[in-house]
């Protein structure tokens, strides 16, 4: 199914105007770069990228309000991230609207993107009274052993174009409680709704009265981003993005000792037992595999099935293939926007002619939709691909909804086919046999940051800890302890005796 009215560039411009003016940022007006619409493709708006001066004032200005805001009581501080996430949900259905129109996603994504944001500003202000350290007993007499965690400095933040605005928060709400400050650098395809964020940001520190300069954004390409990552004013780069992305700034951080925190691609597995309920599965595959067009790191992208099961499963899926309404994202029946550009269009079908030119057979899906209506954007039918092996392309993470789907005869091949990518982000079992369950779980089972039992590998929610393993990257944010990245851990010894007691018993003088 498609819909095939788009609203027209114009309307576009008009609906961001007013969501932005509505929240009180400005319209931008440069002539930079371009801000998009994946709906039609086209231009709404121009942008100033940041200057080499205006990068310099932001390290600087930011630096400077550490010093001031690492002394602010972390209570206090949680009152700012309290103050945002109630102008975040004053203006809910506004950065919706800037989401659809800049990302593509359909209304009730993008209103559950502004949603998590919420949820990170009510985790956060917990936090602000929980930075918890520990107490360790002391093997001497006399004398108390501590851990303290202070603020770690200035973080920058480098995020992606599919979720341009949930992952901002996951970092800022945590850094700002742990006393940090935070530079943002997002995605050049989604500018406007970091401008938006920047203000309402910017409108609650004014309010609470917290210093000006606890959040800069620089808006601009990887070039702007490189100046952060090689600046050691910034104590922690958070980079979320592409393996290549983080393949290049990890070193970089690493080579002047800065600390790094990388949320990079995945390629998500889902085994499917012989025990499943498989209207539950069809369900939860559907959504983690064509949702979002298949932008989520999170996405389904490796369909692992039992040999019994595959053929009455394949069936199932390429039915609700076939089903799935396509088009705008603003249309309460889509289930499927566009893609973010023409260019991620070119990669799924390279993609798509690869891995049939390896054996695999196409079930359903794989055409392109409304290139008449909308020559400039890509919608692309998500696709569902049989294949025998899993070969070089299926390895790969390819940003578009193509499900690869693979047969499996006992669990323990399953779990190594599963297991046998470089990235280890997201992966479930759909299955009723609890032994199964437990062993997929287990430490000689899944080998991802994320490992689920009968729901699929995307949508997670804050407060557990997210991210994941090998390619990946090995960063954890947005729930558990992830908040000790954001600070500095000091041991403390403290002698409270009159004599001076050595560790280990050594005698001096
Ligand atoms: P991308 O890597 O092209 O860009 C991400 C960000 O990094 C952008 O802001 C970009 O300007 C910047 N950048 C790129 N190269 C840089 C460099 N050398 N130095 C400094 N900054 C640089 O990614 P994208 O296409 O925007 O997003 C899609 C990718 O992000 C997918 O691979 C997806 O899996 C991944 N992703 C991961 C997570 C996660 O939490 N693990 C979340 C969202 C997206």
């Amino acid at each position: 199914m498609t819909s095939t009215a788009l609203p027209t560039t114009a309307d576009l411009r008009t609906r961001a105007r007013t969501s932005l003016e509505r929240i009180g940022a400005t319209v931008p007006d440069g002539t930079d770069f371009p801000a998009r619409s994946p709906i039609t493709g086209e231009e709404l708006f121009g942008l100033t990228a940041a200057t080499a001066a205006g990068t310099e004032d932001a390290l600087r200005a930011t630096r400077e309000a550490f010093l001031t805001w690492r002394t602010t009581p972390a209570p206090r501080r949680g009152e700012l991230v309290r103050r945002l996430g109630e102008l975040l949900r004053d203006h809910k259905g506004d950065l919706a609207d800037l989401i659809t129109i800049e990302a593509g996603k359909i209304r009730s994504e993008a209103l559950g993107e502004v949603q998590e944001m919420i949820d990170i500003c009510d985790f956060a202000v917990g936090l602000s009274r929980q930075l918890y350290g520990r107490t360790i007993a002391s093997e001497r007499p006399g004398h108390r052993l501590a851990e303290t965690w202070h603020p770690l400095g200035v973080v920058g933040v480098i995020s992606a174009f599919n979720f341009p605005a949930a992952v901002w928060s996951w970092n800022t709400a945590v850094a700002l409680v742990c006393g940090d400050t935070v530079i943002w650098k997002p995605s050049e395809l989604t500018p406007l709704i970091s401008l938006a964020c920047d203000r309402l940001l910017a409108r609650a520190a004014e309010e609470v009265g917290a210093p000006r300069d606890v959040h800069r954004l620089l808006l601009g390409d990887r070039t702007v981003g490189e100046t952060l990552v090689d600046d050691p004013r910034v104590a922690l780069i958070s980079a979320t993005g592409s393996t290549r992305m983080g393949r290049e700034v990890g070193p970089r951080v690493a080579a002047r000792f800065g600390r790094c925190l990388l949320e990079l691609g995945g390629n998500n597995a889902a085994v499917v037992a012989p025990s499943a309920d498989l209207d539950l599965a069809v369900q939860g595959i559907v959504f983690a595999a064509a949702g979002t067009a298949g932008q989520r790191c999170t996405t389904l992208r490796r369909l692992i099935v039992h040999r019994d099961i595959a053929d009455t499963l394949a069936a199932r899926l390429t039915a609700a293939y076939a089903r799935l309404p396509i088009g705008d994202p603003f249309d309460e029946h889509t289930l499927v926007g566009p893609l973010i550009s023409p260019q991620a269009l070119d990669g799924m079908q390279d993609a798509l002619a690869r891995v049939q030119a390896q054996g695999g057979k196409v079930l359903a899906g794989g055409g392109r939709r409304l290139a008449d209506a909308a020559p400039r954007a890509a919608y692309a039918e998500p696709v569902l691909v049989r294949v025998d092996e899993q070969t070089d392309v299926v390895r790969e993470e390819t940003f578009a909804p193509i499900l690869y789907v693979l047969t499996y005869d006992t669990l323990d091949e399953a779990i190594a086919l599963h297991n046998d990518v470089p990235q280890g982000l997201s992966s479930s079992i759909f299955t009723r046999d609890q032994q199964e369950a437990e062993l997929f779980l287990s430490a000689e089972g899944s080998d991802c940051g994320i490992a689920n039992v009968n729901i699929g590998t995307s949508g997670a929610e804050i407060g557990g800890a997210f991210g994941g393993e090998k390619e990946t990257g090995g960063g954890r944010e947005s729930g558990s302890d992830a908040w000790r990245a954001y600070m500095r851990p000091a041991t403390n010894t403290i002698n409270y005796s009159s004599t001076l007691a050595l560790a280990q018993n050594v005698s001096f003088l």
